[in-house]
Formats: C-alpha cells, sequence, structure tokens
C-alpha cells in the first residue's frame, strides 16, 4: 500500500457512493470537512487523523473538477482558511492575510508545481531561474505576532485568515517569543510562525495529565482526556482562558515570516528576511536552506523524510518558498493559498483502519496482554498489523471493539499505539468488548488479582506461556544462548524434547540431529552455546527465571547484594526488602515465587545441571561509575547496546534511557537520536564521544574534551 492511500474503514471510505450520486457525495463531503475543520481548529480535538481528512479533501477536489457545475462559492475548497475564531479570545483583524498553503504528496506533485510557477513566469515575462528557501513545517499552531517600535504589543492566531483571535496573553507567557526585539526595529513588525509543543514538554504534559487522573480517580473526580499528539497538546495550550495554563506547558515557537512591515524598507528575497528577523533576536529555525533546483529541493526533503525524528518537536513537511520576493508578487495567490509556496507533506504518522479483532496473548510470567488485530496499515514508516493495548482498563478507557475504525499512532520507533475509535464511523450496535474468561491458549481461568490492573493465566504448563518463558530464559540479556530461539524452542516443545527451563540441559541430540537443518555444525554449535550459558552471572540466571516484576536491574540488585542463590532462595522477605532499589513488590513477588515447591525443583534441576549460582561477575571490576548515571545515544564502536549497557553496570553505574538533570554523561555514538543530544544540551548534561567510552568507563572521569556544554 503507498503512503498516501487510506486503507478500508477510513472516514473517505464512508458517504454516498460518486458514482451513483456526485452531488450528494460532494455534499456530504462539505458537510464532513466543515465538521473536522471545527473540531481541529475550533476545538483543538480532531476525531480523524490528518491523512483521512487531507483524503476528504482530495476526493471533493477530484469531484470538483470533474462536475465543475456543482461549485459553489461557499465550498471548502473555494472558501475560507482553517476554522471560525471562537467566542474564548477577541478578535482580531489581520492586516496581511493568512493563508493556507497547497500541499505536494510527492516528487511528481512538487515538480508539477515547479513547472506551474514556471509557465506563469513566463506569461509574465520572467525567464529567469527561481531560487527556492526550504523551511521546515513544523506540526503546531500558526501565530501573528506584532512588534511596534520594537516591543511585543499582540499575538493572534490565524483564525479564518482574515480574521484570528487574541491571545497575546498567552503568547507573552512564552519564553522564546522576545519582548523586545533587538537593533534598529521598523515602526510595525509582524512576525509570523509557529508555535509548538516540543516532544519533550509533550511527554511531561501526558505524564502530569495521567498522574491528576490518578488522583482525580481515587477521590471519584472526572478524570481529563491524556493528550495524544504534541500537535493538538500545542493549540490546546496555548488557546487556554488563563494565560497561567499557558504559561506552564512549555510551548515554543519558530518564525517564518513577515506579515506587516511599516518603517523599513522589505528585504529582497525570502531568505534575507529570514536572517534580518534573525538579527532582530526572533528565533529563525537554523535548518532553513536555499536551493537553485527542484532536484535539490526534493533531496532536502527526502533528508527530513529520514531525520525527521532527529528533531526535539514535531514536522510534518517541508515548506518550499520561491526566494525572490519580487518574483513572489507577481506570482500572487489562490483564494486559500500563495501560489509562491507549497507544503511537501511528510508520510503520515496517524491513520485509520480497522479494528479487526482484539485478542489476548500470554507472556512468560503468564501476563495476559490484550492487542489490536489491524487490517495491515501503512503507517510511520513501516506496516502495522498488530499492536498492545496493555491490559483490560487500557481498552475500556479507550472504548475500542472488533470493527471499529481506529487511529493508529507510529512516530518514528515508537511502537504503535491505537490511539482511539472514529466513534462517528462505528457500525450501529457494535458490542463491547470483553477480557476473556479463559486463557486462550491452555483454557485455564484468567485471574485479575485485586489492585492489579494486569490478567494472569496461572498454569504453569500453559503451552503459551511456556514457549516465552523458555525464550526469555535462552535470551540475551538472560542465559544469552545464541542459536536458541523461539522457533528452536517451539519445535523442540512440539516433539516433547524439553518441558521447563532445566529440560535445555538434558536435551535428547541424537533425535534432534535427525530433525531436518539440523547438520552436524549447527549441533555442534548449539551444544557449545548451551554449555557456555551454564556459566552466566547469577543476576543472568535470575532474570531468566521468569520472576514477576522482576527484571534485569533488579536481579542485578539482588545478586549484588545477596551473593548466591540459596542466600536470595532462603531470605525473608523483609530482607529482601532491605536492599537498596528493590521494593516491596519486588520483594514480595521473588520470595513468593522460591516458597514455591515446583519452583524450588525447577532451579534445583538447573543446579543438578551445572548453571552458576554465585556471585556478580561486576564485583571483581573497579567500580569506577558508581552511582553514576550514563545515557547512550547510537551505536558504541565494537559493542552492541545490551554489551554497552552491561559495561556501565558492571563498573557500578547506572544505564538509563533518558537524559535528565541526574544523568552524569550522554555518550554519542554513530546515528544517534537529536533528542537526547537536544536535551542534554538544554540541561548542561556533559556530552561525551563514544570514541572515548573505554577511557570513561576505565576512569570514570569525564575525558577532557568532553564536556562540550
Ligand atoms: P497546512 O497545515 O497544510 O499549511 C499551512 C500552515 O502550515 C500554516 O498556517 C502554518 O501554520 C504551517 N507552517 C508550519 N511551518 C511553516 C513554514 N515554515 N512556513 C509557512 N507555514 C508553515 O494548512 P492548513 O490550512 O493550516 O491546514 C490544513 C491541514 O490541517 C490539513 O492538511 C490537515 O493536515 C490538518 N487538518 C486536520 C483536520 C483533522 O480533522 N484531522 C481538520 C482540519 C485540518
Amino acid at each position: 500500500m503507498s503512503t498516501q492511500e487510506v486503507p478500508t474503514g477510513s472516514a473517505v471510505a464512508a458517504g454516498p457512493d460518486a458514482e451513483l450520486d456526485p452531488a450528494g457525495r460532494i455534499d456530504w463531503l462539505r458537510d464532513q470537512i466543515r465538521r473536522h475543520d471545527a473540531a481541529y481548529y475550533e476545538h483543538d480535538a480532531p476525531t480523524i487523523p490528518d491523512a483521512d481528512y487531507d483524503a476528504l479533501v482530495r476526493d471533493l477536489r477530484t469531484l470538483e473538477s470533474q462536475h465543475p457545475d456543482l461549485i459553489t462559492p461557499d465550498s471548502p475548497t473555494v472558501d475560507g482558511v482553517g476554522g471560525a475564531p471562537s467566542a474564548l479570545f477577541a478578535p482580531v483583524e489581520h492586516r496581511v492575510r493568512m493563508m493556507s498553503l497547497d500541499n505536494a504528496m510527492d516528487l511528481a506533485e512538487l515538480v508539477a508545481w515547479g513547472e506551474r510557477t514556471a509557465r506563469l513566469l513566463a506569461k509574465a515575462g520572467v525567464e529567469d531561474a527561481v531560487r527556492y528557501t526550504c523551511e521546515l513545517k513544523i506540526d503546531g499552531l500558526a501565530v501573528s505576532i506584532r512588534y511596534e517600535q520594537g516591543r511585543f504589543v499582540q499575538a493572534a492566531t490565524r483564525g479564518n485568515g482574515r480574521v484570528g483571535e487574541d491571545v497575546t496573553d498567552n503568547v507573552r507567557r512564552i519564553d522564546a517569543v522576545p519582548a523586545q526585539l533587538s537593533g534598529a526595529a521598523p515602526e510595525v513588525l509582524e512576525a509570523r510562525g509557529e508555535i509548538y509543543l516540543p516532544i519533550s514538554a509533550f511527554h511531561a504534559l501526558q505524564e502530569r495529565t495521567r498522574q491528576e487522573n490518578d488522583a482525580a480517580e481515587a477521590a471519584g473526580r472526572r478524570t481529563r482526556p491524556v493528550p495524544v499528539n504534541p500537535r493538538n497538546a500545542g493549540a490546546g495550550s496555548l488557546r487556554q482562558k488563563d494565560p497561567e495554563v499557558t504559561a506552564g506547558r512549555g510551548l515554543d515557537w519558530w518564525c517564518y515570516q513577515l506579515g506587516e512591515v511599516v518603517g523599513a524598507e522589505l528585504p529582497p528575497s525570502h531568505s534575507a528576511a529570514l536572517e534580518w528577523m534573525g538579527q532582530l533576536g526572533l528565533p529563525v529555525n537554523p535548518t532553513t536552506q536555499t536551493f537553485d533546483t527542484l532536484d535539490e529541493v526534493h533531496e532536502f526533503c527526502r533528508h527530513w523524510v529520514d531525520h525527521r525524528h532527529d528533531l526535539p518537536y514535531e514536522i510534518d513537511g517541508v515548506v518550499v518558498k520561491v526566494d525572490d520576493l519580487a518574483v513572489q508578487q507577481l506570482l500572487g495567490f489562490t483564494s486559500k493559498a500563495p501560489r509562491w509556496a507549497i507544503a511537501f507533506k511528510l508520510p503520515p504518522e496517524e491513520r485509520t483502519t480497522l479494528l479487526r479483532d482484539i485478542q489476548v496473548s500470554i507472556g512468560r510470567t503468564g501476563k495476559a496482554t490484550p492487542f489490536a488485530v489491524l487490517e495491515p496499515v501503512f503507517v510511520g514508516g513501516s506496516t502495522v498489523s498488530m499492536a498492545t493495548l496493555h491490559n483490560e482498563d487500557q481498552v475500556r478507557h479507550k472504548d475500542v471493539r472488533p470493527g471499529d475504525t481506529v487511529i493508529v499512532r507510529k512516530a518514528g520507533d515508537v511502537i504503535p499505539e491505537v490511539v482511539g475509535p472514529v466513534v462517528d464511523l462505528r457500525p450501529d450496535g457494535l458490542a463491547e468488548w470483553t477480557f476473556p474468561t479463559d486463557c486462550p491458549a491452555c483454557g485455564a481461568p484468567l485471574v485479575r488479582l485485586e489492585g492489579e490492573a494486569q490478567h494472569l493465566c496461572r498454569n504453569p504448563s500453559c503451552p503459551q506461556q511456556r514457549l516465552a518463558a523458555l525464550s526469555h530464559f535462552a535470551s540475551r540479556g538472560a542465559m544469552d544462548i545464541d542459536g536458541l530461539g523461539e522457533q528452536q524452542l517451539a519445535l523442540f516443545l512440539e516433539q516433547g524434547l524439553l518441558e521447563d527451563l532445566a529440560g535445555i540441559y538434558a536435551l535428547d541430540w541424537d533425535r534432534i540431529a535427525e530433525f531436518p537443518g539440523y547438520g552436524e555444525t549447527s549441533v555442534r554449535n548449539l551444544r557449545r552455546s548451551i554449555d557456555e550459558s551454564r556459566s552466566r552471572p547469577l543476576a543472568n540466571l535470575l532474570f531468566g527465571l521468569n520472576i514477576v516484576h522482576l527484571g534485569s536491574a533488579g536481579a542485578e540488585l539482588l545478586a549484588g547484594a545477596l551473593g548466591d542463590l540459596d542466600t536470595i532462595m532462603a531470605a525473608p522477605v523483609e530482607e529482601l526488602e532491605a536492599i537498596d532499589g528493590v521494593g516491596p513488590v519486588i520483594a514480595a513477588s521473588v520470595h513468593d515465587w522460591f516458597s514455591d515447591d515446583r519452583n524450588r525443583a525447577l532451579v534445583q534441576r538447573l543446579v543438578d545441571a551445572g548453571v552458576n549460582t554465585t556471585g556478580p561477575e561486576r564485583s571483581l571490576l573497579p567500580q569506577s561509575l558508581a552511582g553514576k548515571a550514563v545515557v547512550v545515544s547510537g551505536a558504541v564502536p565494537g559493542r552492541t547496546r545490551e554489551e554497552t549497557a552491561d559495561a556501565i553496570k558492571a563498573r557500578g553505574g547506572k544505564a538509563t534511557s533518558s537524559v535528565s538533570k541526574k544523568t552524569w554523561a550522554l555518550v554519542v555514538g554513530d546515528d544517534p537520536g537529536g533528542s537526547k543530544l537536544a536535551k542534554a544540551e538544554q540541561l548542561g548534561v556533559p556530552v561525551v564521544p563514544a570514541t572515548e567510552f573505554e577511557q570513561l568507563i576505565e576512569t570514570g572521569e569525564l575525558p577532557e574534551t568532553g564536556a562540550t556544554t
């Protein structure tokens, strides 16, 4: 499926048939678009993804071009930009109109735009080559900020392009908006730009809302929806009645256009205008570039398709503008957008698709997790056909039902998420989903423990749980048995060669040698990997045992504090709980697990098979990083991600995944993520190149060149 196609079940698939009733479909499309405009522009709460909205608009345009007699002056393709200004704010009339932008979805549409402008210019007698300035299309809210004699006096949203909303008090509270321009400012200067919520501020807002919801739920009060994307959260944060609320949200802005200017000569080009605005102290995005050819423009667009997630804010395209302001003037405007600019849209990160089913998978500790089975949809750079729904409460909270059209979001490497249903498209009588009472793999009852969100299958011989537990035991972070993956384990289980974890050390190799694909060399290699796994550190063994709540960090703490398996097995729960970093939940879970006779018997068989049950390796190494939190972004030469983390932990350090004030150093290797770097720079966390990693862990000291901020 191409990135622009809209799948079955989407907003555009509904409504009257265009062949049978074109006029009816046109009316329906106009009505839909107006409703979505109101939800998006006036309430900052769209109900469908932008890709679906764009598909509705395209559908309408196509139909109107096929039936020009049906075009009316009030059609959303002809009239107005965006939504009506709301009554929440006073109206502000824009002296220079704020426009929308036409879109190009791919290279062909970009080239078509280039040819159109060239034709128009040729008609006007301009034969000179056109230069283009390319800017990131920030996914936020357009504002116009007015400076008089260099002083901030007013800020307005775009509204319908002619009249916007007065958001002066709110914008005044945004740190990135200067109260006073620097240098020789003209009598009047309107700076246009995008106010947006940086990704880190968006995550902080999500977290805050979740915490407030927990408190509200406990007190029996109503909860608020957790924001689902930075664009809508940003627009909502700006359009607040109380400027104090806006102030606390961490909004930012980039400036990208001049509006009204009085008392100064206009620069000759858009790029010169941006430079001038920068000199006046306005924040102009540093990625902006000017090119001579559309090929170079396209290269710039392609670069940002691949690198959009290196930025600490979201973009949804690249805006290409004819650079020469005199040429811009010749090209002029359509009723909605300048002819001298085009937005090259990046592939969407939110799409709609059909929720075919909700199924439940059983994890290694028996955890029953519901997941969405989706009509495959191309979103955020890959095809998504499944997404976790976490637990019963999440499904109920989102109210997604098999048969719904749902919004799926996938931004970069982040795991895909079902945002929620498009309620308008829900078929009549669609039943709510209920959590199954029995395990889908073994039929045992699924139980939800008091105070827990998760259901559990408590049958240790459940086939799905057993396979997941074995795979985990053999995985990298646990016993690290090379060549023993889910596929091999499923075969051995099916053939009755093993029943539990200890069975891995008592496999019938004569039988395995008879299986297709198990030649002499592969059998020898697999036997060697299994043998080698016997000497893994105690922490790896503990982690491999699939004890509920015990992750690798907890396992290391236990191994580090108590030193051998017998001591851990015999420790009273209070002793486990007293270990620094091990909370009551982990302590109780570990204690319970080792109190179960079946588990003790399993451990005994592992011990009999010769697995190592003592001391953490790390105590042998100097604890040069004791108590220091290190974040690694990108690859460290010669080490895998796990090995890098292990090396930090083995020296007493903490390998954490996100940069905070507590981070001691950020190590930056090949292909780093831009947001970590930006955060480190913002917080003044020292940045160390990966080439210095070995020295860093040996000495526990920052290299001289390392502290860059
Ligand atoms: P647009 O978002 O495609 O382009 C115009 C806007 O781009 C400007 O107003 C400005 O806000 C922004 N922009 C960002 N960086 C810019 C830069 N460097 N230079 C100039 N402008 C820049 O057009 P639009 O008319 O604002 O909105 C239409 C879009 O809004 C749709 O394509 C859709 O994505 C979204 N929308 C979605 C829904 C929905 O229900 N999901 C409803 C209405 C609109």
